[in-house]
């Protein structure tokens, strides 16, 4: 279902009326998790002043650590519809658990699937009868043949509105938390008919690449790029180091005023 050799043409995915895919060159920013209604607001109008169509944010946090922030659950759902009736930006938030995905479904533009869930079969089934697009992350020890049969999975069950996004796999190296397969987008949009986003806050783990691996995202043909920003990553209670704030974000909105087909 997912395949390209059985679909004429690429798949355009639309999230409450904004493409990914075709054309376009999609932007999602906002925060790593929702902590409280001001930070979520800040990060949208950041998010927004770069250029973004989408806002993303945790819930639901699937945290290494037990002992770390697991994310407010249904009220930082609720904070999300907040934000998105002050600002228009669609939301796209996580959900970790099959019996959840009703009521995310119910406040959510589009499901986010985790790295560590890529291959959590009953909540792929369950994400594909929710009715709402998927954004399926690539799992970090999978491989790209493993990551389109995860999205098949979603597809098998009436959905093909499925956005894969590469956020970085485990090698041995160490200087980055994760290592970028930037030939995965090439590699993912030759296979299949889906479009394929890029997340360089997570692959990176660090603001300072950020950008640069924004730029080989757009460079290698990605239909969009996903984003953490922060109003104060110092005090962020989940992955502060790679949020983008002031001058990074600024160099990030002027790439993305640059691109020909920006949303
Ligand atoms: C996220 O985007 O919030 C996230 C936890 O990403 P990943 O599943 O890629 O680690």
């Amino acid at each position: 279902l997912v395949s390209r050799e059985n679909h004429g043409s690429r798949t355009v995915v639309s999230v409450a009326g904004v493409p990914i895919g075709g054309d376009t060159m999609t932007l999602i920013a906002g925060p790593c998790a929702v902590e409280t209604p001001e930070q979520t607001l800040a990060a949208a109008m950041m998010a927004k002043s770069a250029g973004a169509s989408l806002l993303r944010g945790g819930a639901y946090k699937p945290r290494s650590s037990p002992y770390a922030f697991q994310g407010l659950g249904e009220a930082g759902l609720q904070i999300l519809a907040d934000v998105r009736e002050e600002t228009g930006l669609p939301i796209v938030t996580e959900v970790v658990d099959a019996h959840d995905v009703e009521l995310v479904a119910s406040y959510a533009d589009m499901l986010q699937i985790g790295t560590r869930n890529m291959q959590n079969f009953a909540l792929l089934q369950a994400a594909g009868e929710a009715g709402k697009p998927v954004m399926l992350k690539r799992g970090m020890s999978s491989t790209i043949e493993e990551w389109l049969m995860a999205a098949e999975y979603i597809a098998q069950r009436g959905n093909l509105d499925i956005v894969l996004c590469e956020r970085g796999i485990r090698t041995f190296e160490k200087a980055t938390r994760n290592t970028l397969d930037i030939s995965a987008v090439p590699v993912a949009q030759n296979l299949s008919h889906l479009p394929v986003i890029v997340d360089p806050s997570h692959s990176g783990g660090k603001r300072d690449l950020v950008l640069p691996l924004s730029r080989a995202a757009i460079a290698v043909g990605a239909d969009g790029i996903i984003v953490d920003v922060h109003p104060h990553p110092e005090t962020a209670l989940c992955d502060g180091p790679q949020a983008l704030v002031g001058a990074d974000l600024e160099a990030l909105a002027a790439m993305v005023a640059t691109l020909p087909a920006a949303v």
